[in-house]
């Protein structure tokens, strides 16, 4: 089953990863065991700390040996604004910790069978070094460096972990008022990726509603190419029925021409921005109305930030949005 979720996942980052220093425009639970250790005072012993973990990356060229405290920044920087607030920076590093050790726990993927990770976002994480940053951050950068290299080391060797194992911390950049549960995206539920309440609205979120339109011929020939069973005899007004939301007002299924396919099948078609969407088929276009982006499992960005606004701290986001989880330093399965 954790086979074929990873997969599923691949895929998924395949279509949707956020890689946010490349591309600037871009993936309740009840609080459980908390460290013990207050921010800034870790107390990860010398073999769990982030400098003491060996990861075998794969950089596209050639297999390279780097320790966690080398890998994670880097990630961190390609996977959230440096502009986050501080909080939420700190979980971002503790839910990518947890996302790499899951990886390194499950074995290597087919794109790098001697690695334990790669630097892709299409991959594994988007990666961007600390040279590379720097020049995409320009007069911010010795700021947001500190931030990064703060939030990491602050969080140095702690994981969620769940039945004591590194949790699969997928995330996404925002939610359309609830994340999703993962079965209603891929092909299996796992206990701590639930749909949970999340806080961020078109208030804090660049492009949080968005619309695609398409002329009805082009919309036609895109899902006939997937579906060719599709019957677009009549007008376009007559060809998509039935849309019924999930219990995360994301579309759970839709009838177009006759075929009835899923939201999450209708986003990949259509390169929306989420599966949290209406639309209306009219002569002249057929529209989509789009709320939020990504896949909407596990933690929300702009949902992170937005409780760290409020408030939390890095353990309550991450228990916020991976129900029942631990957050514990790690010493290995
Ligand atoms: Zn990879």
């Amino acid at each position: 089953m954790k086979e074929s979720l990873m997969a599923a996942v691949l895929a998924l980052t395949l279509l949707f990863g956020i890689p946010w220093l490349t591309a600037k425009e871009a993936a309740a639970a009840a609080p459980s065991a908390q460290p013990q250790a207050e921010s800034g005072d870790t107390t990860a012993a010398a073999g769990e700390k982030d400098s003491a973990i060996k990861l075998k990356v794969w950089n596209g060229t050639e297999v390279q040996e780097m320790t966690m405290a080398e890998y994670l920044p880097g990630v961190v920087r390609g996977e959230m604004p440096a502009s986050f607030e501080e909080e939420a920076l700190k979980a971002q590093a503790v839910a990518e910790r947890s996302y790499i050790l899951y990886q390194v726990a499950h074995g290597p993927k087919e794109n790098h069978p001697t690695a334990d990770v790669c630097m892709d976002s299409k991959c594994c994480n988007a990666y961007v070094s600390a040279e590379k940053a720097a020049q995409n951050w320009g007069d911010t950068a010795a700021d947001n460096e500190a931030k990064i290299q703060k939030a990491v080391q602050d969080t140095d060797g702690y994981v969620a972990l769940y039945d004591g194992q590194p949790i699969l911390a997928v995330f996404h950049s925002s939610s359309a008022g609830k994340t999703e549960s993962s079965g209603d995206v891929w092909s299996s539920d796992l206990p701590y990726l639930t749909a949970v309440d999340s806080p961020e609205t078109g208030d804090s979120v660049p492009n949080y509603y968005s619309t695609a339109a398409f002329a009805p011929a082009d919309f036609q020939t895109t899902f006939q190419a997937a579906y060719p069973q599709a019957d677009f005899s009549g007008a376009p007004d007559t060809w998509i029925k039935d849309l019924i939301n999930n219990g995360s007002d994301r579309v759970e299924k839709v009838t177009v021409g006759g075929v009835t396919i899923t939201g999450v099948q209708m986003r990949t078609l259509f390169k929306l921005r989420s599966a949290s969407f209406t639309v209306d088929a009219a002569a002249d276009a057929v529209t989509f109305h789009v709320t939020g982006y990504g896949h909407g499992v596990g933690m929300s960005q702009y949902g992170a930030n937005q409780l760290a606004k409020e408030g939390k701290n890095w353990q309550e986001i991450l228990a916020w949005y991976y129900a029942g989880i631990s957050i514990e330093t790690y010493h290995g399965s």
